[in-house]
């Protein structure tokens, strides 16, 4: 306790400051998550697939958080990566047509644009896919499975279909990134599991991911209500704890809290992980089904051009020096 007070007094404004730093960088099921979400989807795919995508399920990973670096350097990717739901009313969102050209008609591409536009992205991603199947490109099969499934995945995260996305409108900052990276970071790996059967094919992917993106609307509310509710029962010393991280030290939820949330939440982050996954496996499949299911062979470790190279050290520095355009947490 002694040690926790001077940390309190002394530091508060560089814990403070630490923080700030530690949570601009993290988005969307976090990067630790979103590389996990698409490690695990490789070995969802069949036979023919699975030789081809296995021996690059590195890259699959690492490239899992290129969206997320790209926001950046380019204002329009911000809306790619969620939608707030609660502007269309209530679940299942009748209001707000499937359709792009009908949607812009009742809403203007502007406010659309504001409020986030992840499911019509998902599928303008999938017909990238699926041409390039067609085409035989490894390499933009490559990059795009891996970008696709980051906007995947980020359609399944509840506080990705919500405004009040950060609980910065109740009191709630820093919800966003405990619940799809914190909890993640601590459970993942020691007590949760990702066996989960195949993937299938997709007849319409455009209604199924308009059906996760309302799931995750109409759960948004739970995930913050939760939060409020047990924090009425945990002191603020026991809901946060002080950690090192790569040689900071940082304020966090504690084990206790975040433990103790999860367990309210009855599985709910493991249970959107893990249908990620499925759907993220299912999508490329899909696409490479609806191509004439190409033969691929597998490729060499070091398939990328200098060009390509560049481009993706370009993101990197970026996401290490830039600000964040348009909003964070996202
Ligand atoms: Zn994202």
């Amino acid at each position: 306790m002694r040690s926790l007070r001077t940390i309190n007094g002394r530091k508060c404004l560089l814990v403070c400051l630490l923080l700030s730093v530690f949570h601009s960088n993290c988005h969307s099921w976090g990067f630790f998550g979103h590389r996990k979400i698409n490690y695990y989807s490789v070995f969802l795919l069949p036979p023919e697939l699975i030789r081809f995508y296995k021996p690059q399920v590195d890259f699959i990973s690492e490239h899992a958080v290129d969206p997320d670096k790209r926001r950046y350097i380019v204002a329009e990717e911000g809306p790619r990566h969620f939608m707030d739901m609660d502007k269309y009313g209530h679940y299942p969102y009748d209001s707000i047509p499937h359709k792009w050209e009908d949607a812009v008609k009742r809403y203007t591409e502007d406010s659309l644009k504001k409020y986030g536009i992840v499911p019509w992205w998902v599928d303008v991603m999938q017909k990238r896919l699926t041409a390039a199947y067609k085409e035989k490109d490894s390499r933009k099969i490559l990059k795009l499975s891996a970008e696709l499934g980051h906007y995947i995945a980020d359609a399944h995260v509840p506080l990705h279909a919500n405004s009040n996305h950060n609980g910065q409108y109740t009191n709630q900052k820093g919800i966003h990134a405990f619940w799809e990276s914190r909890i993640p970071e601590l459970l993942a790996d020691n007590e949760w599991d990702f066996f989960i059967g195949k993937a299938e094919y997709i007849p319409d992917p455009s209604a199924y991911i308009w059906k996760r993106i309302e799931e995750s609307g109409a759960a948004a509310d739970t995930v913050l209500r939760i939060e409020r509710e047990l924090s009425r029962q945990f002191p603020a010393a026991q809901k946060f704890s002080f950690e090192e991280r790569n040689g900071l030290i940082i304020r966090q939820y504690s084990a206790a809290f975040s433990k103790a949330y999860d367990e309210k939440l009855k599985g709910m982050i493991l249970r959107r992980m893990r249908l990620s996954i499925y759907s993220i496996a299912s999508f490329w499949y899909t696409a490479w089904v609806n191509a004439g299911q190409p033969a691929l062979s597998p490729l060499d470790a070091n398939i990328f051009n200098a060009q390509e190279l560049t481009e993706f050290e370009k993101l990197n520095q970026a996401w290490r020096n830039g600000k964040i355009q348009g909003r964070e947490e996202d």
